[in-house]
């Protein structure tokens, strides 16, 4: 039998980040400044951003290289494994054959701490001492605390304030880690509480939270903002997951027919697919990448191709991309990371383009794969990866239909030891599934800036 877990070891490691848009046959429109609605330039991203992060935006270079204090401290967790998937190939029956990149293995138990590392050195390598940021669930407060500490900066998450409620355990983590974390929308900061004064018992967005966070860095020279996902030296960053599992696959000599990843702001999507996308623009390979949403908040699969906002206050650039409008209030689905309105521009231009793919899933049908999948391999996936799950196992369902070989490869983004209440909620029957309805879709799309 060939091999089950597929290792690299440190020295196999890749020492330059990829960049796709060296290769993209249409990059994405520049942003535009949110009040003179002109490309944005390096001096309007400085009060913000780390000029190296700045660079990278816009980069075209094709191989950024990865500073050694990120290699060495990526040397904790990556390479991360690649598994085959054999139980889950057994349990359903399938000729396909089914790999998995695990990136549950990080301190944070996400893909996330792969850009939090890189993001917190140049913070540091350009001599900010602090990081404000936002967070959904929680996962990326947790990954950038953590990088944070690594590199001697403090760190304010503002935490969307439903899941400051309902998710206490990646609080704790935070804490832990040394970082302040503050429910959102908060009476810190003048956009929480024009928030707060039009609805006191708010629950907070992602949108709002990114307000708040972008506010209090703009506020402060020696603060910084970081995002988690969306842009582009986010994606960069994440390349890592791609070209350590082209790397593995190549040393059981096999290839994927798809890809696949889940899909909220497009980071891990675009970790695990754009070198693959790179063979397919560049060596005309014949890989499928296929991004899985929520068909709460559907946004490359219904949204509008055009200029949005990052933010509900609207003070971030204005991004080419797919969206909801940036008014659109998901509803409280279980999978928090995958609920933000937009999607990495890249990652768009490539959807747009027919390069890649997009899928929607319901969260009942989601949790069936990820119990499937647990009871299989026997990790427990976060609610966000199991649309990858999911979409992976319809992948082998109609390979099993069409009794044809297919060699899938997908992206398992975190661990879902934290959200273990969602699965009670599940295996109690009590989800429920949120398709978008066409009049709410036409009324957030109707909120959107005209350019
Ligand atoms: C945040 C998160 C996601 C979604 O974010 P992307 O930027 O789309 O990758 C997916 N999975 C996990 C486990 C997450 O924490």
């Amino acid at each position: 039998m060939s091999e089950t877990k597929i290792l690299l070891s440190e020295k196999e490691m890749p020492t330059h980040w990829y960049n796709i848009q060296a290769d993209m046959p249409n990059l994405p429109k520049p942003a535009l400044h949110p009040g003179t609605k002109q490309p944005v330039g390096p001096e309007d991203l400085k009060p913000i951003f780390p000029m190296e992060l700045i660079k990278q935006e816009v980069s075209t270079e094709r191989w950024i290289e990865i500073p050694e204090e990120v290699q060495e401290i990526y040397k904790i967790w990556r390479p991360s494994p690649l598994i085959r998937a054999r139980w889950l190939e057994k349990a359903l029956d399938t000729p396909a054959k089914i790999y998995y990149k695990y990136e549950g293995v990080s301190p944070a138990g996400s893909h996330k701490l792969n850009t939090a590392v890189a993001q917190a050195y140049y913070n540091k390598a350009e001599g900010i001492k602090r990081l404000a940021t936002e967070t959904g669930a929680g996962q990326w407060g947790v990954a950038l605390s953590q990088a944070a500490n690594f590199f001697g900066l403090e760190c304010t998450v503002y935490m969307v304030k439903v899941s400051y409620q309902q998710k206490p355990y990646r609080r704790s983590l935070m804490q832990i880690f040394g970082a302040n974390c503050i429910a959102s929308p908060s009476t810190l900061t003048s956009s929480g509480r024009h928030i707060l004064e039009k609805d006191p018992e708010s629950l907070g967005s992602l949108g709002i939270a990114i307000s708040e966070a972008v506010e209090d860095a703009v506020s402060r020279e020696d603060t910084n903002y970081a995002l988690g996902s969306v842009l582009n030296h986010v994606a960069l960053h994440q390349s890592v997951l791609g070209l350590e599992a082209r790397e593995q696959m190549a040393k059981v000599d096999a290839y994927p027919d798809v890809v696949i990843a889940c899909c909220g702001g497009g980071s891990n999507f675009a970790g695990i697919a754009f070198p693959f996308a790179y063979d397919k623009i560049v060596k005309g390979a014949k890989v499928r990448l296929v991004a899985a949403e929520p068909s709460a908040c559907p946004t490359l699969t219904r949204g509008h191709f055009g200029y949005d906002y990052g933010d509900v206050a609207g003070f971030t650039p204005l991004l080419w991309m797919y969206t909801l409008g940036k008014e659109f209030m998901p509803p409280g689905i279980h999978s928090g990371g995958l609920r933000y309105h937009g999607d990495s521009p890249l990652v768009s231009q490539l959807v747009h383009d027919g390069i890649a793919e997009a899928r929607a899933f319901g969260q009942t049908a989601i949790f069936e794969s990820a119990v499937l999948f647990a009871k299989s391999e026997g990790f427990v996936p976060a609610p966000e990866s199991s649309h990858a799950i999911h979409s992976a196992v319809e992948e082998a369902l109609a390979a099993r239909e069409a009794g044809e070989a297919r060699t899938i490869l997908f992206n398992l983004s975190g661990h879902g030891m934290l959200d273990l209440p969602s699965y009670d909620d599940f295996l109690a029957g009590k989800l429920e599934d949120y398709p978008l309805p066409e009049d709410s879709l036409k009324e957030a799309l109707a909120q959107l800036p005209k350019i």
